[in-house]
């Protein structure tokens, strides 16, 4: 069985969907199960919807119809029959968000978050499945919140394997077209859990993994996995062939043309992982497979933009030591910190650390009770894997560099522009 994952700009309108409907009869559709993202920037509006609710602002409901009034058009867009039951199906489940909404008592913001934004993926997946059903490209729409099982850590739910792999091994038919799903699972509850934005790819290699798939392909917007993310990078390179490994290292650095925790999955089983572009499917695109001999040539650049470098030093001069440093380390956790980048020396410890969740403010009174805290805010992680002289220049050019770091393989530069 095969494994497609369509992102969110391959279903940004109707051309979209349609293109994805000729995907699939340009490369085949049997035995394949397709896992769908919402439609174009859906989970973000759905983000602003949460927080009209949480700040009882009155654009809640305004915010609710826009995100309707978008899948209206594209549903207008597919089906020339107004009457079309896919309209009801569409309509009643905005209905249901919106009474979700008005009957919500929890508090717990990432809770609701997840209730809320997994509407994208369910409104999604129901169109995508109503449209190929009637374009003759006949599959089943699966709720994937019945297959992926979860703990309870919403937003950032980690996968039960074991439940998983059962639930999906007894319910999906290798000889049949499914339609699921991406980012979305659930707790023992039932409800619904999401695993970190931008985690369909994730979903992807879930299934592969518990249905020992031939091949993972995500179908993105671009021709495979380049040597530089195109948006910020001139004359960005495809590169053909790389190594799990290879990949691994792109994907933790944060080239977000893979989620992270997707190649694991597949590596442990040797499923190889196709990245295609949805424009040219015909074409290889990047092959992610076994082989240490499959790593680039070229240096592959990557940038995190909007992280914050923090230094504490101790207030007395004292040595920062291990017991601090698991201290700190202990803090970044609890106000859920992601870490790019060490570096200490005597007196002082710095990091570039991201802060998804807007707890800085916290995090850094904390701090500030025991160590001396310097920071700035808005800088740039700049990573050069296979870096040279060259490679190297072409980043810091122009630019005040606030931080270096290097390893074998690897060149950090954390920059002001
Ligand atoms: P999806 O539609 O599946 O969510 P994404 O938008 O998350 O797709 O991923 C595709 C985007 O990833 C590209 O448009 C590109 O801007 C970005 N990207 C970042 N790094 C790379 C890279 N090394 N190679 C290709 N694309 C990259
Ligand atoms: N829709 C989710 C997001 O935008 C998951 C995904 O697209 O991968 O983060
Ligand atoms: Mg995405």
């Amino acid at each position: 069985m095969r494994i497609f994952k369509f992102g969110g700009a391959s279903v940004k309108d109707a051309e979209g969907v349609k293109n994805v409907a000729s995907v699939l009869e340009k490369v085949g559709h049997q035995n394949t199960l397709l896992v769908i993202s919402a439609m174009g920037k859906t989970t973000n509006a759905l983000e602003v919807v949460i927080k009209n609710y949480f700040e009882k602002s009155n654009d809640l409901n305004a915010s609710i119809q826009e995100v309707r009034k978008y899948h209206n058009q594209i549903l207008i867009d597919l089906f020339e029959d107004e009457e079309h039951n896919v309209f009801f199906a569409v309509n009643s489940l905005f209905n249901d968000l919106e009474y979700f909404i008005r009957s919500n008592k929890s508090p717990n913001y990432n809770f609701v978050y997840d209730q809320v934004v997994s509407f994208g993926e369910i409104v999604s997946t129901t169109i995508v499945s109503y449209y190929f059903n009637e374009k003759g490209l006949t599959n089943i729409w699966l709720d994937v919140r019945n297959f992926i099982k979860t703990d309870v850590t919403y937003r950032d739910a980690n996968v039960d394997w074991e439940e998983t792999q059962k639930l999906i091994q007894e319910g999906v038919d290798k000889n049949k077209l499914y339609i699921t799903q991406g980012f979305l699972g659930s707790d023992s509850n039932n409800f619904t859990t999401t695993l970190g934005r931008e985690g369909s790819d994730y979903t992807a290699a879930i299934f592969a993994y518990c249905l020992n798939a031939e091949s993972v392909s995500i179908w993105k917007d671009v021709p495979g996995v380049l040597n530089a993310d195109p948006r910020y990078f001139e004359n960005a390179v495809l590169l053909n062939q790389i190594s799990y490994r290879e990949a691994i290292e792109l994907a933790f650095y944060g080239a977000t043309v893979i989620h992270p925790k997707t190649l694991q999955p597949l590596q442990r089983k040797e499923i190889p992982l196709y990245v295609k572009s949805f424009l040219n499917p015909l074409l290889p695109g990047t092959s992610v497979s076994k082989g240490a001999d499959l790593e680039p040539q070229t240096s592959c650049f990557i940038v995190k933009k909007n992280q914050l470098l923090l230094s504490l030093s101790s207030l007395d001069f004292s040595f920062i030591m291990e017991e601090n440093i698991s201290e700190i380390f202990a803090l970044f956790h609890q106000y859920k910190m992601k870490v790019n980048l060490i570096q200490n020396s005597a007196i002082s410890f710095s990091v570039c650390i991201e802060d998804k969740f807007n707890n800085f403010e916290e995090l850094r009174n904390h701090l500030a009770k025991k160590f001396k805290v310097s920071f700035n805010e808005n800088v740039s992680l700049y990573t050069i894997r296979h870096f040279n002289e060259k490679s190297a220049a072409t980043v810091e050019t122009g630019k005040t560099v606030l931080l270096k770091q290097i390893s074998r393989e690897t060149l950090q530069i954390v920059t002001k522009e």
